[in-house]
């Protein structure tokens, strides 16, 4: 089996409400979300997992209060640079889905392929104006990487050895997980249909879901897929995997 080391930098926070973040959730709570962005660097390649959120689609969307990235550490591409990895050096990115703080940077990375789901891009290509999570600059930012576009069909897809992709939706219209070979199993990048540890521990949805059969589907699907799981955006996330490093 390959096994890959599976790493990661801080790329800031942002808002989310409790009943949005799982089911029963009190709506007047909110919550601060980390966004991290993983990475794995094989021989030939470097492979990221989705592009974090830019601060001006932040403010477009309303969601600047609560949002922070301090500067520079938390900038995507200055904290990439830290270990190691120039934006022309991205082979292949792969966006979960493409709400606002997942495709931020898409267009940042010169050389990359760009993986994204066909119903996640059929849906953004006719975005209706209520869409919660995506903006205008989602499919603007799609339109600029059009000829670097590699759009996965159906349920699993190889993006090399040791690296998939498995459809979800739920969450999003063509939300994906990923899936890393590593010493320590198969690790699975949940995404958003787990925003956090109390959905893939606990069993609670989420809240802010499409289609709640889908994340359903996909919470039973999860023991089936993989050995060891991360949540989209818990800060939990940091006490179990510090210093960069899950694997
Ligand atoms: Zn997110």
């Amino acid at each position: 089996m390959t096994a890959h080391e599976l790493r990661y930098v801080k790329t800031g926070t942002v808002p989310g409400r409790e009943d949005l973040l799982f089911q029963g959730g009190d709506a007047n709570n909110v919550r601060q979300g980390p966004v991290y962005l993983f990475y794995v660097k094989t021989e030939r390649d470097v492979v990221l997992v989705d592009a974090s959120f830019h601060m001006d689609d932040a403010r477009i969307m309303g969601a600047e209060e609560g949002v922070t990235r301090k500067m520079p550490d938390e900038d995507p591409l200055y904290a990439l640079k830290q270990v190691g990895i120039n934006p022309e050096d991205v082979t292949k990115l792969i966006l979960t889905h493409a709400h606002f703080d997942h495709v931020g940077y898409v267009d940042a990375f010169p050389n990359a392929t760009v993986f994204v789901h066909r119903r996640e891009l059929a849906w953004v290509s006719g975005l209706p104006a209520w869409s919660i999570g995506y903006g205008s600059f989602s499919v603007e930012k799609l339109n600029r990487v059009w000829k670097r576009l590699s759009v996965i069909d159906g349920e699993r897809a190889q993006i090399l050895p040791g690296i998939e992709v498995v459809y979800a939706g739920g969450h999003s219209a063509g939300s994906m997980a990923v899936l890393v070979d590593t010493r320590i199993g198969r690790v699975c990048l949940c995404g958003d249909n787990c925003f956090l540890y109390k959905t893939i521990e606990e069993g609670i949805p989420i809240g802010l879901t499409n289609d709640l059969y889908e994340s359903l589907e996909f919470m039973q699907k999860l023991p089936l897929i993989g050995d060891v799981f991360i949540p989209g955006h818990d800060p939990l996330f940091y006490e179990r995997y510090p210093n960069g490093i899950v694997a």
